[in-house]
């Protein structure tokens, strides 16, 4: 009895206390604000949805995605991210890599023996549920790996908005496993965007949040190089700041950053938030930038944060390389659930950004990104 509690009311216990919701930020909007968020192609660029274990098919009352509430709150592309190791005692400013969270939620969630292991499995897991997700939701969820498919999906939600869309990300290339031949294993299991580092440095190089937070190593140039063969994207999100500037110099890629906060607007003592030059570095390169929705990326002012954040990337290097990057069920707490994202568009137009501009922050920018840069197979 004790261990049918542990699997049947702990993941979704531990669920509940991890990924909240701040109250008191939801307002009402007006029909005119309504029709505007119902014409908006929307992106988000980082929700970790596949860790947890739910049937992201249903409605859920908690939790804060999946594809009723993506399809409710007009988001068009979530891009989820997969973890695969956190720290015991994480936290943003020094962690070693010999402890992990990830292993007992695998047993509790009772996930296939070899992903109690492995972080490989554990990303090939994953990466099944989002392909699952799709089979069972046939006209509503499509899961994108290619240019074409991307194409082959705009052009069907010209005609329906209410179906949505998925892309792989991974959250730590740690589940390399230190083999480059699992990189194309896991571009063959859907992966398109991948983080080096996520709260530990690793094979790959420093992360922000790691003991020696060094640059790359002869492993990550190699994976730099490869993903930049098979099209893929690289995410600064996390990284050490001697990583993210030996990123910007290997790649000929755009580079994306994910989900991230803005040191000049929320001043963090951690490396987790961009400086001036690193976002600089992030247009120059094409790519994009993800603003996040919790606490330490807005300096607890939620959605007036991220309103404070945007403005000062469009200000800075203007409206092509601003996105979404809330972090939804990322084990923080946001201002609102998918289901509510209007209330960014709501908080945009009070800003005085008009449509044009609204369009391309809420996800017209990683539209194009994706239109141009995906793979074509
Ligand atoms: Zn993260």
């Amino acid at each position: 009895m004790i261990v049918g509690l542990f699997v049947n009311l702990l993941p979704k216990y531990v669920e509940k206390s991890r990924n909240q919701v701040q109250t008191g930020q939801v307002t009402r909007i007006t029909n005119e604000t309504k029709n505007l968020h119902q014409s908006l192609f929307i992106a988000d660029l980082h929700a970790d949805s596949l860790l947890w274990d739910r049937n992201l098919a249903k409605k859920s009352n908690y939790g804060h995605v999946d594809i009723p509430r993506l399809i409710e709150g007009n988001i068009a592309l979530q891009v989820f991210s997969v973890v695969t190791k956190t720290p015991k005692n994480l936290n943003l400013y020094k962690n070693t890599d010999d402890s992990d969270n990830i292993t007992l939620l695998a047993i509790a969630q009772l996930w296939p023996l070899k992903t109690w292991t492995s972080e490989f499995e554990r990303a090939n897991f994953q990466a099944q549920k989002l392909q699952k997700l799709e089979k069972q939701s046939p006209n509503t969820f499509y899961l994108i790996k290619t240019k074409q498919d991307f194409q082959h999906y705009l052009h069907q939600r010209k005609t329906n908005s209410k179906i949505t869309a998925g892309l792989l990300s991974l959250e730590g290339a740690h589940a390399l496993e230190g083999k480059i031949e699992n990189l194309d294993k896991l571009y063959a299991s859907g992966f398109r965007i991948i983080g080096f580092t996520h709260f530990f440095d690793n094979e790959l190089g420093g992360s922000a949040h790691g003991v020696l937070k060094g640059g790359i190593t002869e492993f990550g140039k190699r994976v730099t190089q490869r993903m930049d063969e098979l099209e893929m994207f690289i995410d600064i999100s996390h990284a050490s700041p001697a990583l993210i500037e030996d990123i910007f110099a290997l790649s000929r890629r755009p580079i994306i950053a994910s989900h991230t906060g803005i040191q000049a607007v929320c001043k963090s003592a951690s490396f987790r938030n961009l400086t001036d030059e690193q976002i600089q570095k992030v247009a120059a390169s094409g790519g994009i930038v993800g603003i996040g929705f919790w606490p330490t990326a807005t300096c607890g002012e939620g959605i007036a944060g991220v309103v404070k954040a945007i403005r000062y990337v469009v200000e800075l290097v203007g409206i092509e390389y601003v996105a979404l990057g809330s972090d939804f069920d990322g084990n923080v707490m946001v201002p609102f659930t998918a289901l509510n994202i209007s209330q960014i568009t709501h908080a945009l137009i009070n800003a005085g950004f008009n449509e044009a501009q609204i369009n391309n922050i809420m996800g017209q920018n990683v539209a194009r990104l994706f239109n141009n840069y995906l793979p074509n197979h």
